[in-house]
């Protein structure tokens, strides 16, 4: 692997995953919806950035049209849609706007760069997902009842099951951070975001032995 693309990198989990990927050699470029301070991360870290809102396809395909290779892909991009929408309270428009990012965003950002990928030896896609998304939390009553950000992890679950299954080529999985300290969570999180980021890394550069089609946290795999 030699070449990757992070989404939602300016700060945060996917900065550090960057980070992580170009002390492993990798040229990386950096996506962020905001040019100067997607291009200011870049330079910190020694990546490359590349304007990219995961929402706007004018924006994807620029991005698509940049790149001549790829190998790993990492969908980082996510927001919880700054509030709770819980049971009762929930606001559609809210939840839409969060699938549009974590969910439609990862798909669309898949589709334009899949041609890439599968032309790669060692093909990785890896989506950035959560375990408040597994459906054996939800049974078990551990999850926040938000239907906005938990369904969305959950739908992004099921999306890289689906690209795992007609992917044969590449190795697809989800990643769970752990509970990191970010602007997502004001902060509220006990783990760095560079500890969040090792699992993505492990992932996206994966042996071509390795699993596909799984969900994966430090500890390693996840209920569905
Ligand atoms: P963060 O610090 O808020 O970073 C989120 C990143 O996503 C930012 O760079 C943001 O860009 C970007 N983004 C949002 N909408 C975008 C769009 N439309 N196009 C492109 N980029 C966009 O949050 P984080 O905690 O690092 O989250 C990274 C990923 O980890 C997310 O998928 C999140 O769901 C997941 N996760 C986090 C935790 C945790 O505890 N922090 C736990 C489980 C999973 P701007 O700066 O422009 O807003």
């Amino acid at each position: 692997m030699t070449t990757a693309l992070v989404t939602g990198a300016n700060k945060g989990i996917g900065l550090e995953i960057v980070k992580q990927l170009v002390d492993r050699g990798l040229t990386v470029y950096l996506g962020a919806r905001d040019p100067e301070r997607g291009a200011k991360a870049a330079a910190d870290a020694g990546a490359r950035f590349v304007q990219l809102d995961v929402t706007d396809p004018a924006s994807i395909a620029r991005a698509a049209a940049d790149l001549d290779r790829l190998d790993v892909l990492v969908n980082n991009a996510g927001i919880t849609g700054g509030r709770m929408n819980a049971p009762g309270d929930a606001d559609p428009a809210s939840i839409r706007e969060v699938f549009d990012t974590n969910v439609f965003g990862a798909i669309a950002v898949t589709e334009a760069l899949l041609p890439l990928l599968r032309a790669s030896e060692h093909g990785r896609i890896v989506n950035v997902s959560s375990t408040v998304g597994s459906l054996s939390g939800m049974v078990a009553g551990t999850t926040p009842t938000s239907l906005g950000y938990v369904p969305s992890k959950t739908a992004l679950n099921a999306v890289t099951l689906l690209y795992a299954k007609s992917e044969p080529g590449l190795k697809v999985n989800a990643a769970c951070p752990g509970y990191c300290a970010t602007d997502l969570n004001a902060h509220a999180g006990h783990r760095t975001p560079a500890q969040g980021a090792a699992v993505a890394v492990t992932l996206a550069t994966i042996d071509d032995d390795g699993p596909t089609g799984g969900f994966f946290d430090d500890e390693g795999p996840i209920a569905w």
